[in-house]
């Protein structure tokens, strides 16, 4: 039988061990974290991963935990529509979006495995291209290592050295709020220089963030952000009034510049630590998904992490550049650029947002 470690318990980690071990494979994963766990926030499962979490066996809990994205779009900061996604026509061509808390996730990938294949506090310090990866308890030999540790990857220093991440030039504020009235609408609102997203979760709750234009490691409080967005459309203001300062999470946002490759030797990169992206489209973890169950696909077979590293090289590093520009476009705060991307938006026709996604939703395994 052969083996694989995977460095990192996250989203992209646990599904990698989930792959391959459907595979037949024998896994360890390395996680330094006293426990697998995720921030607390919802994330949003585009079609194309779901498809990747079908062919993982979890597709069914997942859709069990979540909720369907049903109305989306982007509003300007005084709540006119800008551009709506047609959520009925989305669903038809690629199957609905869904919204899920990042823990239920986690969990359900977590639970298709054993508990013997989890190794938690277990930091990696080392691998080398023979499969050799030196850890807090030691070290231990593989066929396969997957480096599945995150943007600030150690095991990327052993495929291509040193990758600083990329600033983008904002931050974003998450929280999960409850408030007394439901929502008709949900979906984007583009200002200068910030954006607000508004989601549903299954349990009422609403997962929300807020992005906007700042130095990096600019610090900042819950009263700034609510100030910032004060005078935008109803409901931001009650949203932000309803977040709790305790459990709001705060990240500047940060990329990696294009890898000229995943693997080395025995060793292949997936998830944040190959293509961290901005997450103006969603799909970091979606990208993830979906090369967990490519590399499992391939893995085995005569030059299998070449061939790896060819079908997911070019799809993610896309993915992350267009996600990179979207960003741009959606920070911009000079007055005439955001007069012009807003007309633009509002003219462009209903069926442009679909039609620019579905390179990206229509992946198969
Ligand atoms: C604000 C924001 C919103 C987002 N929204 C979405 C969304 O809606 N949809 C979507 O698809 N994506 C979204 N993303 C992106 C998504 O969160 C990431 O792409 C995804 O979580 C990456 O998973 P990963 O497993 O590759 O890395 P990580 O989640 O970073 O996991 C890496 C794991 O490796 C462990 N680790 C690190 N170093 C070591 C070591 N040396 N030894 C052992 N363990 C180690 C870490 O503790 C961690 O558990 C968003 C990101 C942000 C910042």
């Amino acid at each position: 039988m052969s083996t694989a470690i995977v460095v990192g318990g996250g989203i992209g980690g646990m599904a990698a061990a989930v792959a391959l071990r459907a595979r037949d494979w024998s896994v360890r994963v390395y996680e330094r974290a006293p426990e697998i766990a995720e921030v607390g926030s919802g994330i949003g499962l585009w079609p194309n991963a779901l498809r990747a979490l079908d062919a993982l066996g979890v597709g069914s809990a997942v859709r069990g935990s979540a909720i369907e994205e049903q109305s989306a779009g982007i509003r300007d900061a005084r709540g006119r529509w800008l551009s709506r996604t047609d959520a009925a026509t989305m669903r038809e061509r690629f199957g609905a979006p869904v919204v899920i808390h990042r823990a239920a996730l986690l969990d359900i990938l977590r639970a298709a495995v054993p508990d013997s294949v989890v190794h938690t506090g277990a930091t990696v310090e080392s691998v080398d291209h023979d499969g050799t990866v030196t850890h807090s308890a030691g070290t231990t030999t593989a066929d396969l290592v997957v480096g599945a540790d995150g943007i600030h990857s150690v095991v990327r220093r052993a495929v291509c050295g040193e990758v600083a991440p990329r600033y983008a030039g904002y931050t974003v504020w998450r929280a999960v709020v409850e408030i007394a009235e439901p929502l008709a609408e949900y979906g984007e609102t583009w200002g200068r220089g910030a954006r607000f997203g508004m989601v549903p979760l299954t349990d009422g709750r609403i997962y929300c963030f807020a992005v906007y234009n700042a130095p990096e490691h600019a610090p900042g409080t819950l009263a700034e952000v609510r100030a910032r967005f004060a005078d935008w459309h109803a409901p931001i203001p009650t949203l932000l009034a309803a977040a709790d300062a305790n459990t709001l999470l705060h990240n500047d946002i940060y990329d990696l510049p294009a890898l000229p490759t995943y693997t080395a030797g025995r060793i292949a990169l997936l998830g944040d630590a190959a293509h961290a992206m901005t997450p103006n489209l969603g799909q970091g973890a979606c990208q993830a998904l979906e090369d967990a169950v490519v590399l499992a696909r391939l893995a085995n077979a005569p030059d299998g992490l070449t061939r790896y590293d060819h079908e997911r090289r070019p799809r993610t590093q896309m993915i992350a550049h267009r996600s990179a520009q979207i960003g741009t476009i959606g920070q911009l705060s000079a007055r005439s650029l955001v007069a012009l991307r807003d007309t633009a938006l509002r003219l462009a026709p209903s069926s442009a947002p679909i039609r620019s996604l579905a390179p990206i939703l229509d992946w198969t395994c």
